[in-house]
């Protein structure tokens, strides 16, 4: 295939993913409404996997032990590109599509408050372009489709690579929503371990015979009071953060069991080892303290995310190729009504671009893509489908995200996605840059998994509380079928 057939295939895709702009928008909203959270992505998943089947995928459901994780293959040989996104929504972030003001779809329910939902649509239509590019010109080589679980728990990326889903992947390209339409390259995230802790005490009236108890909150309590003294001395850049899952049933009985779930963070994957392993030894001494006992597991670790050069450049291209969507005066208006209500300022919805610049700073979140980072070169697609400077996890980051705000955002990203994938797949010579930048990127470092070897994914995380909400969610879910042709 030569260069000069690049632009033709260029177009093909970017009219395939514009005549499918109902179809993007229909499975980003299915899945908006689903909002289904962490590992219960199961109506999201099902979907997804559905469409690349009808599309002649072949898809693998359930994939490296997780249930709604998948992996669909299309097409044979070199280079092997993976495709790779997240779908889950987030507990307590229930928020109406197209309100100004805090609204809730279901009480208390989760939500998206973020836009992985519209990750999701980029990926399947960015996906289902390229193949079609792919059958129509002839290019050479194999597309993968990786669906990854519980990402906000940062759980199925690290899973994956230590059990070889990446191992014949020439690049990988993940797509993420933002207020931006951009890429970079360089360190983006943190490495991020996250633990339960679990102490084992003994109960016994709390009045009566508080003297026979063993109190597992206690533990609990002293553990956070250790941490607490231990943030003196960490290093700036590390984060510690936690939530109490268990701390007993009612005051009159001592706790036997209570449990504390720890994410520690920093910007390598040595920093948050080494943070974590301080953090076992806290809880080693609260145990003690406490006469309990402690179980330490593993939810996940991930390395800190960072993206490649040569990914970068050839993302670039494409994204200034399809420009920023033409945002309507009704549009801007509500994006600026959010950006108010959101203490940020004003600014509207992003008109330009944001240019290509050196390496990137690296900022605090983490994601579970970051392992998928290090084992090969990843590019990243930031998408403007959301409203720019609104903090995630908000109500107001929920409030666009099945409008036509995330719509045209999400056009515009898989245009960028199939576009970057064809130019990958017709020139070789962008692999082997993405391959050179990359090894120069790694600067000797080797690639050890955070993930301990045994480590079994937590297929029950989130079960409960989404089987709670999900009747009431049902009554919300959008009855059409995304239809892509
Ligand atoms: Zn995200």
């Amino acid at each position: 295939m030569t260069v000069a057939n690049v632009p033709k295939q260029k177009q093909f895709v970017f009219d395939f993913v514009e005549r499918n702009a109902k179809a993007v928008a229909t499975l980003g909203d299915s899945i908006f409404y689903f909002a289904e959270l962490g590992m219960q992505e199961r109506e999201s998943a099902a979907l997804m996997t559905d469409i690349l089947e009808e599309h002649g995928f072949a898809v693998e459901r359930g994939v490296c032990g997780f249930p709604t994780g998948f992996c669909a293959t299309f097409g044979s040989g070199e280079p092997v590109i993976a495709l790779h996104t997240e779908y889950d929504a987030n507990p307590d972030n229930s928020q109406a599509s197209g309100a100004a003001e805090r609204t809730e779809i279901t009480a208390r329910g989760p939500g998206h408050c973020e836009g992985h939902n519209c990750n999701a649509a980029v990926m399947i239509a960015g996906a289902l372009a390229a193949k079609r590019a792919m059958e129509e010109f002839g290019l050479p080589g194999t597309l993968k489709v990786i669906g990854a679980p519980g990402e906000e728990q940062l759980i199925s990326r690290p899973y994956y690579v230590r059990d070889g889903l990446f191992d014949d992947v020439d690049v990988a390209i993940h797509d993420h929503i933002g207020g931006e339409f951009h890429t970079v390259y360089g360190l983006t995230h943190m490495a991020a371990v996250s633990a339960y802790f679990t102490f084992l005490g003994e109960s016994a009236h709390a009045s009566t015979s508080p003297w026979k108890a063993r109190d597992a909150l206690d533990a609990v309590m002293l553990m956070d009071m250790g941490m607490a003294q231990f943030r003196e001395h960490m290093e700036p850049t590390m984060r510690a953060q936690r939530v109490v899952k268990q701390g007993g049933d009612q005051p009159n009985v001592i706790p036997s069991r209570a449990m504390v779930w720890w994410t520690f963070r920093a910007p390598t994957a040595e920093g948050a080892g080494t943070l974590f392993e301080q953090g076992k030894r806290i809880a080693q001494g609260a145990a003690m303290m406490t006469n309990t006992e402690v179980e330490v597991e593993v939810m996940s670790a991930v390395w800190p995310v960072r993206t490649n050069q040569g990914m970068a450049e050839v993302i670039q291209r494409n994204i200034e190729l399809v420009g920023v969507p033409e945002w309507t005066a009704d549009e801007d208006a509500f994006a600026r009504r959010l950006q108010e209500q959101a203490g940020t300022k004003p600014q509207g919805l992003r008109r330009d671009v944001t240019p290509l610049t050196g390496p990137t700073q690296q900022r605090a979140p983490s994601n579970d893509c970051g392992d998928v980072s290090w084992a090969v070169p990843m590019g990243r697609v930031s998408f403007p489908a959301n409203i720019p400077g609104v903090a995630y996890h908000h109500w107001c980051a929920g409030a666009a995200l099945a409008t036509s705000i995330a719509h045209k955002g999400s056009v515009a990203g898989a245009k960028a996605l199939a576009g970057s994938v064809v130019d990958l797949l017709a020139d070789p010579a962008l692999v082997r840059r993405a391959k050179e930048t990359f090894a120069e990127e790694l600067d000797g470092v080797t690639y050890r998994p955070l993930l301990p070897p045994d480590q079994k994914p937590p297929v029950a995380l989130n079960r409960e509380m989404m089987e709670a909400f999900r009747p009431q969610m049902r009554e919300h879910y959008v009855r059409e079928k995304p239809v892509f042709a």
